[in-house]
């Protein structure tokens, strides 16, 4: 597989290439130069395998003639061995066509486990392919600095560096990045919002002092998109597709989860719609409604990890709504930094909504969710998933079974259980050490000065 950027004017890369620039030279973001595609008849064969061989099945084309299709089995086995639970992504049923995918039984508790466990895997080999020292660079709301540390901890040759907002992900998130003890990881706790981090680690990719040793792990790194498919067609697969359609409701911030969600459309799994569950934060609900994309300031939730106004993966969807021209993205882009706001023509509007529905969902929603389906079911939702099961109740179209991605495990968020449901969320025993151990974390000024005088001293 080759990967191009979304502005047309970066050089085209393969997969280990790809992996590694995370940013493409002319700003844009790296993607597949086309989809693969699975006909009905090889998804029905792939019913029956374990989620580690089904996603050697999906990933395979996306990687080749980077990674064998032995070396790519063996990467899955380990990084999906680390999950606690035999199905990896089992699911529950709540409600009648109402469906939970439990996407938090990886090491740190969250979906985010499901890529930056393979990703650790993909860039070990990468790295040493290319005999390169690398220094990984990521900003966090919470679940992907956790996540990340969790699949590159102890990796020789690299230090992973992780920007945070002071103060806002829950002390769950917050011990999980701090306890490691392993001295290639350094979590910073930055004076902004995740905005702020996003932008700062941004200036990093572009800073030629930095731009060649840096790996990101965002979700700006399609690695990080591509894992994630898997599990759309391995909970697809178990409720019978591709015999039988299914929607999906996806707690959504940067717009990677759902985006992979569509490109596991594009590949041919029957999925019926994609709907985008945003909390007060809505500028991708206010997009689907009205078809202008405009920023606002962000606003703290009960749910921290979707508390972003630019979702940098909906880069990846305007390519396609733009009918894959890179320099209409750029210029589209730019318009969207210097007025901080973009409208999409209907035609745009009109494929956008082919495939996505959206829907808000405010904190006082979140914690009645939570307590009805705790009512109703006896089953305890982080407010994460709060705000998709919510959207699911909102979605048009109930003749199809709908699974809302559970993205986080609720022990990650104990204050938040306890005011909503006034219980203890059970904690994992894998869990229990990362609350005990003491924290290491340096404190950063919101400043690019300060950040490079940090990096350069590893
Ligand atoms: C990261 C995260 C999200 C948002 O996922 P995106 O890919 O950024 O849209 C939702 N819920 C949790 C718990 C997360 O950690």
């Amino acid at each position: 597989m080759r990967y191009i950027s979304t502005r047309g004017d970066a050089p085209v890369l393969n997969f280990h290439e790809a992996l590694l620039a995370g940013l493409a030279s002319d700003g844009g973001l790296y993607l597949p130069e086309s989809v693969p595609q699975f006909s009905a008849a090889e998804l029905r064969s792939f019913s029956g395998l374990s989620y580690a061989e089904l996603a050697t099945r999906i990933l395979l084309p996306f990687v080749e003639p980077c990674i064998s299709e032995a070396e790519l089995a063996a990467m899955c086995a380990r990084a999906y061995g680390s999950f606690s639970h035999p199905a990896t992504a089992p699911l529950v049923q709540i409600a009648p066509n109402h469906f939970i995918a439990e996407l938090f039984h990886g090491p740190t508790l969250a979906f985010k486990d499901f890529a930056l466990q393979l990703l650790g895997h993909f860039m070990e080999h990468a790295l040493c392919a290319h005999e390169k020292q690398a220094l990984v660079l990521g900003a966090t709301s919470g679940d992907t600095g956790s996540a990340a540390i969790a699949g590159l901890r102890g990796r020789r040759n690299l230090h992973i560096v992780i920007l945070y907002p002071d103060g806002r992900p829950s002390s769950v998130q917050r011990k999980q990045m701090t306890t490691t003890g392993d001295a290639n990881v350094h979590p910073l706790a930055v004076a902004g919002t995740f905005d702020d981090c996003q932008d700062l680690v941004k200036a990093m990719f572009v800073h030629p002092r930095f731009r060649d040793r840096l790996l990101a792990v965002n979700s700006i790194n399609i690695a990080r998109v591509l894992a994630q498919i898997v599990y759309y067609l391995s909970t697809a697969l178990t409720l019978g597709a591709p015999d039988r359609r299914v929607s999906f409701s996806v707690p959504t911030g940067n717009f990677g989860d759902v985006y992979a969600g569509y490109l596991a459309k594009k590949m041919g799994l029957p999925i019926q719609r994609l709907m985008i569950a945003t909390n007060a934060n809505d500028i991708l609900a206010r997009c689907v409604h009205r078809g202008e994309y405009r920023m606002q300031p962000v606003s703290a939730t009960l749910s921290p990890s979707m508390d972003i106004q630019i979702a940098s993966n909906f880069e990846r969807l305007l390519f396609d709504l733009m009918q894959r021209d890179g320099h209409a993205v750029a210029a589209a882009i730019s318009q969207l930094r210097s007025s901080g706001s973009l409208t999409l023509t209907p035609a745009q509007h009109a494929v956008f909504i082919r495939d996505f529905d959206a829907h808000r969902v405010d904190d006082a929603q979140t914690i009645t969710t939570m307590q009805q389906v705790l009512h109703d079911t006896g089953y305890l939702l982080d407010p994460h998933t709060a705000t998709g099961v919510a959207a699911a109740h909102a979605l048009a179209d109930r003749s199809v079974p709908i699974i809302t991605l559970a993205t986080a495990h609720p022990a990650k968020f104990p204050d938040i259980v306890r005011r909503a449901c006034r219980m203890e969320a059970p904690v994992p025993e894998r869990l229990q050490h990362a609350l005990n151990a003491p924290e290491h974390s340096v404190k950063l000024a919101n400043d690019k000065a300060a950040l490079i005088h940090y990096l350069e001293k590893l």
